[in-house]
């Protein structure tokens, strides 16, 4: 799916930029597009978990409005987006965790070189969070990894599981080094990362930077998402975490739509209108 939109893209808009930041475990890509500036660039990054690729198809939707509202010097929401983005440019990564959501929706047999050891962990792939290898990726971030690690083993999780095994040491997946990397490198002015469900807003992490709450607020503002705190297991070893903890980046986590995952796709349009005006006001954050 992922190959289709990007070329109907790259064929469309010329100002588009289409690479990729690195390569998963079973050697998918993944794709990262940028649009205006990206030397001052924020980051929206989606479906790091297996059941979340909902919002692959609401990011996709929404950077194609964006490349259309570019090239046509459109006015969003009182957001001049040609004006922003040539200031403020975007990156978006619309899938982090490309195997995951291939076994969540086609099983094991789609990661071959991994099948036989999924099928030793599990025979639900439907409800599949994790990368080939059985790590959650939002788990496997170099923020609060020990206490987070600690919590799972409380909770009976000590080796690859379909969902919330951090990894036998921070950054020992391929999906997450290529993330540490990239943002290394870009030094992004703030991002955005996208989970499912809840519509809920998450921006602490130890001591809060004030950016990342005025951020939150900001998203949260404008989508009626609600700002809260997240649950125990759900702290630390995250990529905002370690926006925050360590690349000093102001980082907010946003749970998309609402029912149980995976979501239905049918879902991701209204979804979208939601979120739409909360995705162009923070452009300008
Ligand atoms: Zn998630």
């Amino acid at each position: 799916m992922q190959n289709v939109v990007i070329k109907n893209i790259s064929d469309k808009y010329s100002f588009v930029k289409i690479f990729p930041i690195g390569k998963s475990m079973c050697g998918r890509k993944i794709n990262a597009l940028s649009i205006g500036n990206r030397k001052n660039a924020t980051l929206y990054a989606c479906t790091f978990h297996g059941m979340e690729w909902i919002n692959t198809l609401l990011i996709f939707h929404f950077f194609e409005e964006l490349c259309c509202a570019y090239k046509e010097r459109k006015i969003i929401f009182d957001v001049n987006i040609f004006e922003v983005l040539n200031k403020q440019g975007l990156v978006v990564l619309p899938c982090v965790n490309p195997d995951g959501v291939e076994i969540q929706i086609h099983g094991s047999s789609s990661c071959k070189k991994y099948e036989k050891f999924i099928n030793r962990i599990t025979d639900d792939t439907k409800h599949w969070q994790a990368n080939a290898r059985g790590v959650d990726l939002n788990h496997n971030f170099n923020a609060g990894w020990q206490q987070l690690r600690k919590l799972e083993t409380e909770q009976g999780i000590v080796g690859p599981a379909p969902t919330r095994f951090g990894g036998r040491r921070p950054f020992s997946e391929l999906e997450t080094i290529a993330l540490c990397n990239f943002c290394l490198r870009e030094k992004f002015r703030f991002a955005i990362a996208f989970h499912s469900q809840g519509r809920e807003v998450y921006c602490s992490y130890e001591k809060t930077p004030q950016k990342s709450i005025e951020l939150g607020e900001l998203f949260s503002k404008y989508s009626g998402y609600n700002l809260a705190n997240p649950p125990e297991i759900a702290t630390g070893g995250g990529f905002k975490d370690w926006l925050i903890g360590y690349m000093k980046t102001p980082a907010i986590t946003v749970e998309t739509g609402l029912g149980e995952n995976p979501l239905p796709a049918s879902d991701y349009l209204a979804e979208y209108e939601i979120i739409k005006k909360a995705l162009v006001k923070c452009l300008e954050f």
